[in-house]
């Protein structure tokens, strides 16, 4: 992309969008396209078509979605599949009838079976069972790549899919509801500190495994692969390693400086037992993350005390 390109970052309020955004600054980009959901609302079609046909974007990554954490997905499953499906088919169809050069649609490592084989390859999409907790959500996600790679085979479209395990930062959602288990664990383990409380609650058994990657590395990715690639097959963005929700919650504690006691609830959902993605094929590119895990949560934690506690 040259540094004067006009690039639209759809969900650029969000955790993902925003760290586009820091990292298109950081290179040098001038001409970086932003909306407020007050300013422009993704699920209206009409209103997308406006705003492509107005501000011709030529390079577009699709960060806005309807995302949230285990119960919120469990709780409020219509959401998650609608709004997805509607900003998905309005900024998708638009980029391609906007002539945009090149989109990158995000995903997320939900869209792979339950009980797919670690670490998950990308061709193991469709290949068993979703995981029920956020099969809307995952439902969803695999229409956008679908999308992505019909107008790529029907119309010849430079749009691409990329599908990131799960993310943490600064500017992510800290409320206990609907956050992700990296931020709500932050969250409940400083709010222990500073109560004085004996004990933090942890949702579910402590056993599952996830992969956690800094969203300043999937930024950096998102960069990366709307240079380096143009192919259907939705890659996986990761680290590589995952840890069980239990050493996570031990990391937390240390990083925190708590000394108080973790409690289990196993009448809280696991959701699926381990989400570790399979990153050669965008190693083979030449990219890999390069944010250790503990760096980047004792980072968030200060965003946290200084922006949310
Ligand atoms: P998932 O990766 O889609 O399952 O989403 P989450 O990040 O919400 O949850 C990951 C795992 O962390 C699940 O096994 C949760 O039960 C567990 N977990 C433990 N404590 C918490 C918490 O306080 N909030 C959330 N969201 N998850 C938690």
């Amino acid at each position: 992309m040259p540094l004067d390109a006009r690039i639209f970052v759809a969900g650029h309020r969000g955790l993902v969008g925003s760290a586009i955004v820091r990292a298109l600054e950081r290179q040098g980009y001038r001409n970086v396209l932003t909306r407020t959901r007050a300013e422009l609302d993704l699920r209206s079609e009409p209103d997308v078509d406006d705003f492509f046909s107005s501000e011709r974007p030529e390079y577009v990554y699709l960060a806005a979605a309807k995302v949230g954490g285990i119960w919120a997905n469990n709780t409020y499953p219509v959401d998650f599949i609608q709004e997805n499906l509607e900003i998905e088919l309005n900024v998708i169809r638009a980029a391609h009838e906007h002539g945009v050069k090149k989109l990158l649609f995000l995903g997320s490592s939900c869209i792979y079976p339950r009980l797919a084989p670690q670490p998950i390859k990308e061709e193991y999409l469709l290949t068993g069972p979703l995981e029920p907790t956020n099969q809307p959500y995952a439902i969803a996600k695999i229409a956008g790549i679908e999308l992505v790679n019909s107008y790529r085979r029907q119309y010849g479209a430079h749009f691409i899919s990329a599908m990131p395990t799960n993310l943490y930062g600064p500017g992510d959602n800290f409320d206990l509801e609907t956050s992700h288990v990296l931020a709500a664990l932050l969250r409940k383990t400083h709010e222990a500190k500073v109560n004085g409380s004996p004990t933090v609650q942890v949702w579910g058994t402590g056993n599952p495994r996830r992969e956690f990657l800094h969203v300043d590395d999937l930024a950096e990715a998102s960069l990366f692969l709307l240079d380096h690639y143009d192919d259907a097959v939705p890659i996986n963005v990761g680290i590589g390693e995952d840890i069980s929700i239990r050493e996570l919650a031990e990391l937390i504690k240390n990083v925190v400086g708590y000394q108080g006691d973790l409690v289990f609830d196993p009448r809280k959902p696991d959701g699926m037992p381990r989400k570790l993605l399979d990153v050669n094929r965008i190693r083979a590119l030449g990219w890999s993350a390069r944010i250790p895990l503990r760096t980047g949560i004792e980072q968030t934690y200060e965003w946290f005390v200084q922006n949310m506690a």
